[in-house]
């Protein structure tokens, strides 16, 4: 597909701007710009065509299917994003005299309270911009509460062997060592494993529940008591709640301190690269170390300073607000309950052939482990999930958690039709098929995208992200 770059007409024009009323002003030789900016000038038809073939080469929830495990792609309803963009809300500046903005104060602490009580917590900021921004936030807040109690030993952040890669990386980035705990053969937490790590250098457990596997770890209460008697606190990655809603709460399980994403959670669309938000909540006890403030009235000695600009990502909040009031307390336990009906039943249509990597119930969402199909066809659980990709579905989430060898991870979420999740569950049977009758054929997958099988190592590890003037466009 050619850039507007290369599209470019010269002379070609798609601007209706009245001519200028105010005198021209000649600005200093110095600023001027030796040569024109090099614009593509094209009319307003051609730009109108590029962006609507770019629109047609993406895939969305709106789309179609769109399993990507732990990500929670779910609809998000559009009354969220026309409250959003009232001018009252995106019209303001973060700067004006706060009587001019008690609506938009009034949104923050009516989603702080209602979050609050959705997770059992007893306060929260909205300052971090995404789930690992959350977390970081959230560990520095544990760094200052035990600092402040002249505890300066506890340097060591446990975070189980299936938790989403941001937790280590965020224990690590919050200056903390990281601990790995292996997980049970079940895929939950080992707590004999947990009683030999946790000690006098302990400074916490992040914990996902359910965890990445889609399971809810029953010991729960267990393992907070085991952390906490050590002198340990408990963190909660809650970027998926979308189990749990109105169901249980992460503050009746014993954690201190909790991110969501609202981003996943909570109504913003997500997988474009932003704006995202991921909330801090914590006990009464880690209130005086959360980020600084204006709104927030005096700010605390104690606090850990700010983590960003204001109140982070503001209509995030509003899309989070709106979406919690439409639902109401039974519209959220509604959705959670369908989160996981629709979770089982795909696993149930599926496990006559494709094999869960744990047995049992899952929560919102299942993993599928094709090492049995890898072996006796040679199909990879890649070559399915771009074959399902030439068919309209997107891929579920690929070899994650690493603990599960070819691994798929599945979230239908709850906003699709039982007919959508049996269309799916009738090709990927289809295609177990098709594994095993010709698999070249999903050897050979995709045929239908834009891209088909890229050099994901190359692209990570030397991407082009810049256009040059003359040279052939990348895929
Ligand atoms: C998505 C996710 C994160 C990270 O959230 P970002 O907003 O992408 O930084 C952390 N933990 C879990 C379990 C997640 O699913």
């Amino acid at each position: 597909m050619k850039l507007l770059f290369e599209k470019s007409l010269p002379g070609s024009c798609g601007r209706y701007l009245p001519d200028s009323d105010v005198p021209e002003y000649a600005l200093p030789e110095d600023a001027l710009r030796k040569t024109p900016p090099a614009l593509p000038e094209l009319s307003e038809t051609e730009l109108s065509r590029h962006y609507s073939a770019l629109s047609r080469r993406t895939y969305g929830v709106n789309c179609g299917f769109y399993p990507l495990g732990s990500c929670t792609m779910k609809y998000n309803p559009r009354i969220n994003e026309e409250l959003a963009a009232l001018p009252g809300f995106t019209e303001v500046h973060p700067l004006q005299p706060e009587h001019t903005v008690s609506g938009c104060r009034a949104v923050l602490d009516l989603a702080e309270d209602a979050l609050c009580r959705v997770t059992g917590m007893d306060a929260m900021s909205f300052q971090p911009a995404a789930g690992a921004h959350g977390e970081f936030t959230g560990l520095l807040l544990i760094r200052a509460y035990h600092r402040a109690r002249g505890d300066f030993k506890r340097m060591k952040i446990l975070v189980p062997d299936s938790a989403h890669g941001t937790n280590p990386a965020s224990a690590a980035m919050a200056g903390f060592d990281v601990v790995n705990l292996p997980s049970r053969e079940d895929g939950l937490v080992d707590l004999d494993a947990l009683r030999r790590a946790a000690g006098e250098d302990t400074a916490g457990l992040m914990l996902t529940n359910p965890n990445t596997l889609g399971l809810f770890d029953t010991g729960i209460r267990e393992i907070a008591d085991i952390v906490h008697e050590a002198g340990g606190l408990l963190y909660y990655d809650g970027a998926n709640l979308n189990a749990v809603l109105g169901v249980a709460r992460p503050g009746d399980m014993g954690f201190d301190v909790v991110h969501l994403n609202l981003h996943k959670t909570f109504s913003t669309p997500h997988g474009g690269g932003g704006p995202g938000s991921g909330p801090v909540g914590c006990k009464e006890a880690l209130r005086p170390y959360l980020p600084a403030s204006r709104l927030a009235g005096a700010v605390s000695p104690e606090s850990i300073g700010q983590v960003r600009a204001f109140h982070g990502n503001f209509l995030v909040v509003v899309r989070a607000l709106a979406y919690l009031l439409s639902l109401g307390s039974d519209g959220l336990l509604e959705a959670s309950e369908t989160a996981v009906l629709n979770a089982n039943y795909l696993l149930h249509r599926l496990s006559p052939k494709y094999k869960a990597a744990y047995s049992g119930r899952c929560m919102h969402e299942f993993v599928l482990t094709l090492e049995d199909l890898k072996s006796e066809t040679g199909v990879s659980a890649l070559d399915l999930a771009k074959a399902l990709a030439d068919r309209g579905i997107h891929p579920p989430t690929m070899y994650f958690p690493l603990i599960v060898h070819e691994a798929l991870m599945l979230e239908p979420t709850e906003t699709e039709t039982k007919e959508t999740l049996d269309e799916a569950a009738d090709l990927f049977l289809e295609l177990y098929k098709a594994a095993h009758d010709r698999p070249e054929l999903l050897k050979n997958a995709p045929l239908n995208t834009p891209v088909r099988r890229p050099d994901e190592v190359a692209a990570a590890r030397n991407p082009v992200l810049r256009y040059t003037p003359g040279e052939a466009a990348q895929e």
